[in-house]
């Protein structure tokens, strides 16, 4: 049990876009997560778009568009994809998101 004060826990409190900011990524030029988007069309509920905590996938009509170089690599997409539309794999040796924790 914390010994802190409830109004001082709640001054603690972290917005989840500020705690990405404190990160750095040094983007692979090479896309780490492939896209088949002839999948998408059919997909009913996006899951990856709702799910995706940093946003890489939205839609334009029916279609899904996916930008990487924001990845935190959390895997999440890679595991609610229905339609199997996506290939991921790890951005090379010391490429992608450098965490920083404060
Ligand atoms: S969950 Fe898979 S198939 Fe559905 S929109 Fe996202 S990437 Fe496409
Ligand atoms: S691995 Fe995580 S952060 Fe990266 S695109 Fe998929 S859901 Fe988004």
């Amino acid at each position: 049990m914390s010994s802190q004060a409830p109004e001082e826990r709640k001054r603690r409190k972290i917005r989840l876009e500020d705690l990405l900011n404190n990160n750095i990524w040094d983007v692979d030029p090479r896309p780490h997560i492939k896209l088949d988007t002839s999948k998408c069309r059919d997909c009913n509920y996006k899951p990856c778009v709702l799910l995706c905590p940093t946003g890489c996938y939205t839609t334009h009509g029916d279609d899904v568009l996916f930008s990487y170089e924001g990845c935190v690599e959390c895997g999440t997409c890679r595991v609610v994809c229905p339609e199997e539309a996506i290939t991921w794999e790890y951005p090379r040796s010391g490429r992608g998101i450098h965490f920083r924790f404060s």
